[in-house]
């Protein structure tokens, strides 16, 4: 059995019916990693028809028995830690030194937070009415490529921790290691059918939001994406989960020490290679600090070293796709064509990088807020500085854009940071670098999406509150 040439249903590894459809390459080369499978209708009803048998007794069973099963799930994700983070490398080009740390330490955490989370999902008594915490139902979750386990673990760890039962679809860039997921779930004693996965691109995908046994649609991607999920969704009025787009930004007020925001800032924007959703890609700085942050910039992108993904040194691995290479390539050609200055990085690759899907760091300057490179998500390691005079244009100017996922501030002054963050129209701001916080709700506004997902939020979005109201308390 080759992975990903079989789908995961019911429990049992099922010989896909066009096993070698879709191909997996390794965006540091162009060479191919794998063929892989396409599920067509029938797979995809058989995985549903699966979730759908096994609903009502994973609903029943004890939360601390779901809860220990994700236990187990957390220590498999570990114990194969090293196959993980090589197969995500090979898939998408995250650099090994990120990607360890990053690509499992996260779906780990996942999986932890939903546990903490879900120890306090109890019934509860409101007015006359006892509250029931039934789980939403078959659950299909559709995951993009960038954070490929995190993003997985974000929607099955608390779909199952709430006893709702799941069929994934991860992105066609990055199938093998849900491959292995399965595998992970399989050996922890996932019963049958109440994991299952399927491979395939956005025809399956397709198939699965129509299926009219699906009760629930978590998707996270691209907001196209988004809008065409939602739109099939309409049909049969399916609960929806949309983690989508975003075009973020990150305010420096004039008090910030530039030395050390500016070159934190540009982590903000190229890690992961810029392929972050929530990526701080628009830095927003006072007009007279301007020609300072650009040369502390334009020092700073040198750090990001381009490179074999495998090489300890690279700190900027090669995009997932060459698809997704030509995409910010464009967007930065178009951006200097309407005006924009090159403070850094550009066009221009090594020659030895040449068969690789590689983007130099970059940091694009005069841009304003209405150009196409400060309104359309890049997602790729491009910077765009603008520029405003008083914090009530930082704000307008910030909030300036169709999106509402992300974004940033910096201050000498914390409690000055706050009351800006306060202002801005997203779903989380982080103060003066502040990692991410996976006990706190991630999602967007605006076109960024709907509903949140990790912790105590993300498990709310599975669960289906049920009150049964008595006529006397
Ligand atoms: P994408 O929308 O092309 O694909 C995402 C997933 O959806 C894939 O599994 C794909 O096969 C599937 N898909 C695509 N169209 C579909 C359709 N019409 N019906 C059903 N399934 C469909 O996105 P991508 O290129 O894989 O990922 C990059 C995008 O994801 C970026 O826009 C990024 O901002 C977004 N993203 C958002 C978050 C978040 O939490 N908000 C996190 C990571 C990535």
């Amino acid at each position: 059995m080759t992975q990903g040439n079989h789908h995961f249903i019911g429990g049992a590894w099922t010989p896909a019916s066009d096993p070698d459809a879709l191909v997996a390459i390794n965006p540091a080369s162009g060479e191919r990693v794998a063929r892989f499978a396409q599920a067509d209708t029938g797979e995809v009803d058989a995985a549903v028809n699966a979730a759908r048998r096994a609903f009502p007794a994973w609903a029943d069973t004890p939360l601390e028995d779901r809860l220990a099963l994700l236990k187990r799930v957390a220590d498999g994700i570990g114990a194969a830690g090293d196959e993980l983070a090589a197969l995500i490398t090979a898939q998408m080009g995250c650099p090994t030194s990120f990607c360890r740390a990053a690509q499992i330490g996260l779906p780990i955490g996942d999986i932890h937070t939903t546990i903490a989370a879900a120890e306090r999902l109890h019934d509860e008594t409101l007015g006359r009415s006892l509250v029931q915490k039934d789980p939403v139902g078959v659950v299909v979750a559709i995951t993009p490529w960038n954070f490929p386990l995190h993003q997985i673990m974000a929607k099955v760890g608390p779909a199952l921790a709430a006893g709702c039962t799941v069929v994934l679809k991860p992105s066609e860039v990055t199938p093998l290691d849900a491959a292995v997921m399965a595998r992970i779930f399989d050996a922890a004693g996932a019963p049958a059918g109440v994991f299952n996965v399927v491979f395939g691109g956005r025809e399956t995908g397709a198939a699965l939001v129509s299926h009219p046994e699906v009760d629930m649609i978590s998707f996270t991607g691209s907001t196209r994406g988004g809008r065409a999920v939602a739109a099939s969704a309409a049909g049969d009025l399916k609960k929806l989960s949309l983690e989508l787009g975003g075009k973020s930004a990150n305010l420096i007020l004039d008090d910030a020490d530039l030395e050390t925001v500016i070159p934190a800032a540009l982590g903000q924007a190229f890690i992961n290679s810029g392929q972050v959703c929530a990526a701080l890609s628009r830095l927003i700085v006072p007009a007279s600090h301007k020609a300072r942050v650009e040369a502390i910039a334009a020092e700073a992108a040198k750090g990001w070293i381009l490179g074999d993904p495998t090489d300890p040194a690279t700190r900027l691995g090669p995009l997932a796709t060459h698809i997704q290479q030509a995409s910010v390539r464009q967007a930065v050609k178009d951006a200097i064509g309407q005006g924009a200055r090159v403070v850094a990085g550009g066009l221009d690759i090594p020659k030895d990088l040449a068969a690789g899907a590689y983007v130099a760091a970059t940091v694009l300057s005069d841009v304003t807020s209405d150009a196409a490179i400060a309104q359309h998500e890049t997602f790729g390691p491009v910077l765009t500085l603008l520029t405003y005079e008083g914090e009530d244009e930082a704000v307008r100017i910030a909030n300036d854009t169709r999106y509402g996922l992300s974004g940033g501030v910096w201050s000498a002054d914390e409690a000055r940071a706050v009351a800006v963050a306060r202002r801005l129209r997203t779903g989380q701001v982080v103060i003066n670098g502040a990692g991410l916080d996976l006990a706190a709700p991630f999602g967007g506004v605006k076109q960024s999406g709907l509903g949140r997902e990790n912790g105590a939020y993300g498990l709310e979005e599975f669960v289906a509150p049920k009150a049964i109201t008595r006529p006397q308390a």
